[in-house]
C-alpha cells in the first residue's frame, strides 16, 4: 500500500470513510471493516463527531481497541449534533474536540477537521482555537472540509503558526468542481487534498449497470444520494467501465487510480459496508495512468 503526506501524517492512498460506522453499519459490522482495512495495510480512517449521531467515533475506537498506534485517526467538528452545539467558535471548538476524544478513546487526534465554514465567526477566532489543541497536544495536525480555495486563503492569512495540512471536499471522475481552484491551491501551497465521496456513493464501483436492476442493499437501491444516480450519469459510467476494460482494467481501479494520479491526493475515503468491498478498494489504486488515459477520461466526461 502505497502511503502520502498530510502534513506530518503518513496516510495510506486508499483510506476508510467512516459515516456508514452507526448508521448503516453496526459495532460488529464496524469491527469487521475496520479490521479488514487494516490487515490490507489501510491506516488512515476519517470520521465526524456527526456520524451516526457519535456512534461512527464511538465504534471506530472500540474496533481500533489495541491499534491506536498503527492508524491515523481523522475526525470533524461543526456540524450540528443538537441544539446550540454546531459551529467553530473556540469554546464550542473546545468542548467537541473533548467529546470526540472521549467518544474515540484517545488522547490525540491526528487530524482535525472543521467540518464546514462557519459564517458566524472570524475564522481567525478558530485558527487560534486549533494552534491552542495543538500546543495542548490534544491534536496533531489541523484540516478543513467544504472550504474554497478563497476560504483556504483567509485561514492562511491568520497568525497560525499552524494552517492546514489538509482540505476534505467532493471529488470523483462524477463530481470535479475542485479541479477549478481548491486542488490548484492545494497544488501551491502544500496542502493535501482528501476527496470524499471518491465512488461517487458507489457508482463507480461498476455495480450499477444500465438497464440492470440495481443491486439490492445498495445505496442505489435504498435512493440515498438520488442526485448522483441519474441516468446521464449511467450512461458515463458505461463509458468509463468500457474505458477501463479496454485497458484491461476494471472500473473501481479506474475510480481510485485517476484519484491516485493526482499528486495533491493523499488518500481516497472511501467508505465500505463490508469487509470484502475494503478488500477489493485496497487493491484498486496500482494502475498508473499516462497522461493518454487521463486525456482520454477527461474526452469521455467532457
Ligand atoms: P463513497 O465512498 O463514494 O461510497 C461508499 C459506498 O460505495 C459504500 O458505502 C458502499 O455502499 C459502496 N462500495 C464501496 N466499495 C465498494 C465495492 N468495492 N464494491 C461495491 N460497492 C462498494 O461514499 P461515502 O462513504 O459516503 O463517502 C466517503 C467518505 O467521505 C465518508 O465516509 C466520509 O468520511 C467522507 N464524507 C465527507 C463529507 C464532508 O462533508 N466532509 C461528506 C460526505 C462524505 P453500498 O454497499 O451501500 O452500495
Amino acid at each position: 500500500m502505497e502511503h502520502r503526506r498530510v502534513g506530518s501524517l503518513n496516510v495510506s492512498v486508499v483510506g476508510i470513510g467512516c459515516n456508514n460506522f452507526g448508521w448503516r453499519t453496526d459495532a460488529a459490522g464496524t469491527a469487521a471493516v475496520v479490521h479488514a482495512a487494516l490487515d490490507t495495510g489501510i491506516n488512515f480512517f476519517d470520521t465526524a463527531d456527526v456520524y451516526g449521531g457519535g456512534q461512527s467515533e464511538e465504534f471506530l475506537g472500540k474496533a481500533l481497541t489495541g491499534r491506536r498506534n498503527d492508524v491515523i485517526i481523522a475526525t470533524k467538528f461543526g456540524m450540528k449534533m443538537s441544539e446550540g452545539k454546531q459551529g467553530a467558535r473556540p469554546e464550542y471548538v473546545r468542548a467537541a474536540l473533548d467529546a470526540s476524544l472521549r467518544r474515540l478513546q484517545v488522547a490525540t487526534i491526528d487530524l482535525y477537521q472543521i467540518h464546514f465554514p462557519d459564517p458566524n465567526t472570524p475564522i481567525a477566532d478558530t485558527m487560534q482555537a486549533l494552534n491552542d489543541a495543538v500546543k495542548a497536544g490534544k491534536v496533531r495536525e489541523i484540516g478543513c472540509s467544504n472550504f474554497s480555495a478563497e476560504q483556504m486563503r483567509a485561514a492562511r492569512a491568520t497568525p497560525g503558526p499552524r494552517y492546514f495540512a489538509s482540505v476534505q471536499n467532493d471529488y470523483s471522475l462524477l463530481e470535479r468542481a475542485a479541479d477549478a481552484e481548491v486542488l490548484p491551491e492545494c497544488a501551491r501551497t502544500g496542502v493535501a487534498f482528501l476527496p470524499y465521496f471518491p465512488l461517487a456513493n458507489g457508482l463507480l464501483t461498476g455495480k450499477y449497470r444500465k438497464g440492470k436492476t440495481f443491486p439490492e442493499g445498495s445505496r442505489g437501491k435504498d435512493a440515498f444520494g438520488p442526485e448522483v444516480f441519474t441516468a446521464e450519469n449511467i450512461e458515463r459510467v458505461e463509458a468509463l467501465i468500457a474505458f477501463a476494460e479496454s485497458r484491461g482494467h476494471a472500473l473501481l481501479e479506474l475510480a481510485f487510480s485517476w484519484l491516485a494520479a493526482r499528486p495533491e491526493v493523499s488518500s481516497a475515503i472511501a467508505g465500505a459496508k463490508t469487509a470484502a468491498q475494503v478488500r477489493a478498494n485496497s487493491r484498486a489504486a496500482w494502475w498508473k495512468l499516462t497522461a493518454a488515459d487521463l486525456g482520454e477520461v477527461d474526452r469521455i466526461l467532457s
